[in-house]
């Protein structure tokens, strides 16, 4: 907090908060009956909060697919998402790319 100095003899003001109106306090001066009332503004943050909260919904919303148990190539972690991609041509059966759930590797499944 900023040192607020007397304007009428110059001497720094001391601190007072108001214990009966919690949102107000006060600083006053030792040597004369000068005081400089401050009130908090309240801020409301209500619609910051809830634009957050759909920001990191809608993050979360865009699934990865669900986990399989396999190994990855790379650093032989046991958990990987998996998502099936069907190929072109119809005959081909589809194939599956599966990414670590630790280090992000993608590979596909022969
Ligand atoms: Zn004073
Ligand atoms: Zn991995």
């Amino acid at each position: 907090m900023e040192q607020l100095f007397c304007p009428t003899c110059g001497t720094f003001l001391y601190f007072k908060q108001n214990y009966e109106y919690v949102d107000s306090a006060e600083f006053y001066c030792k040597l004369c009956p000068y005081n400089y009332n401050i009130t908090k503004t309240a801020i409301d943050s209500v619609p910051l909060k809830k634009k957050r909260d759909e920001l990191v919904l809608s993050k979360d919303g865009v699934g990865k697919g669900d986990k399989a148990e396999v190994v990855c190539p790379k650093c032989s972690h046991g958990v990987a998402y998996f998502t099936q991609v069907q190929t072109r041509s119809a005959d081909e059966a589809s194939t599956i790319i599966y990414e670590c759930c630790e280090c992000s590797h993608k590979w596909r499944e022969d």
